[in-house]
């Protein structure tokens, strides 16, 4: 049954929150912004609902002890959204104009006028561009050691990269793997003193420096690597039950280039101001906000997406009723 608490805007008339995604941050953004009176059009993509919709099952998301699909939780979010009023449009944002109030988001070659805006547009993950890795992605193939770390108890595992992430994800394996090899490109890794040490530290960890994953081997999930020696282009073959690729993130941010700021990486960057209302979810243009893996690269999680999806809508109801005044 639908609760509505906002009037949906006639033609010509600005929605107060226009939201752009479509993953945990920007549904649990819908879910606080119509709750809070707050016209809401979700922009959502002709692909919606972000990386959780490439999952099977998630057993970290709180509230589910049994574990949930990634399909059926961002279904549920979304009808939780739609159930307080949410208009959801099944369209890419194409372009968006921040330099004039209402803000203009271009959707399928429409202009939607929105008093705030709260960007949720997520980042995939940069995955190996090699032969085989694509078909075994959840059989076998991850990125993310803290979802999928339990499913390979007593496993052999390898994790590719040499950036924090890469460390972090060894470290998290360490808990139930038997072995865990670190396979980098160079030999030296990028990443922090303190993380590059907990890697050295741990007895669990092996490092193959200078070496390349060239291909994934696996029928029904995955069973070997080939490998290449960046030294001698000598090639080998490496038997494992995990792979974690952990090669960064890219932010999806093409639409917002040049019209808000973004950092070297091409993430949004947040700007806390305690003169603009201290705004903790604040870009640098007043009224637009962002949530969500699109800002953080840090920790990446739908529970964290979602933790700023709220922090994001409660701003931007903040911001409204500041324009009232
Ligand atoms: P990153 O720092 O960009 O590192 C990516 C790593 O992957 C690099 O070592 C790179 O090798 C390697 N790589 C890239 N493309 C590759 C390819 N095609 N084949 C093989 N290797 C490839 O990414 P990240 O580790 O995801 O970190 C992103 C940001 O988040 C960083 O600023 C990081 O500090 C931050 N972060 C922080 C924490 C924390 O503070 N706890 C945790 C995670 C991430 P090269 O070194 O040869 O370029």
């Amino acid at each position: 049954m639908k609760e509505t608490f906002a009037k949906k805007p006639q033609q010509g008339e600005s929605w107060d929150v226009i939201i752009i995604g479509s993953g945990p941050a920007a549904l649990t953004s819908a879910i606080y912004t119509t709750r809070g009176a707050a016209s809401t059009l979700i922009i959502g993509g002709e692909v919606w609902g972000g990386q959780l919709m490439l999952t099977t099952t998630v057993d970290n998301f709180p509230g589910f002890p049994q574990g949930i699909l990634g399909p059926k939780l961002m279904g549920e979010m979304r009808a939780q959204a739609e159930r307080f009023g949410a208009e959801f449009l099944g369209e890419n944002a194409t372009d968006v104009d921040f330099s004039k109030k209402p803000f203009e988001v271009i959707a399928a070659g429409k202009v939607y006028l929105g008093k705030s805006i709260i960007i949720a547009t997520g980042a995939e993950t940069k995955w190996l561009d090699v032969p085989g890795l694509k078909k075994l992605i959840g059989r076998g193939v991850s990125s993310c050691a803290p979802c999928d770390a339990a499913f390979f108890k007593d496993k052999k595992v390898v994790v590719v990269g040499g950036g924090d992430s890469a460390m972090e994800e060894a470290v998290t394996l360490t808990k139930y793997a038997t072995e865990v090899t670190i396979i980098h490109r160079r030999d030296e890794f990028r990443a922090s003193a303190a993380m590059q040490q907990k890697v050295k530290e741990n007895p669990k960890i092996k490092i193959l420096w200078n070496t390349e994953v060239t291909e994934v081997i696996g029928e029904q999930k995955l069973e070997k690597l080939k490998l290449k020696s960046n030294y001698d282009n000598s090639t080998s073959e490496f038997p494992v039950d995990g792979l974690f690729v952990a090669i960064g993130h890219v932010p999806s941010t093409q639409i917002f280039g040049g019209k808000i700021e973004l950092d070297e990486k091409g993430y949004v960057k947040r700007f806390w101001d305690e003169k603009i209302g201290g705004y903790k979810t604040a870009t640098n243009v007043q009224g637009v906000f962002v949530s969500g893996d699109v800002h953080d690269y840090q920790y990446k999680q739908a529970v964290t997406a979602a933790g700023f999806g709220c922090m994001a809508a409660m701003d931007a109801i903040k911001y409204l009723g500041e324009l009232k005044d």
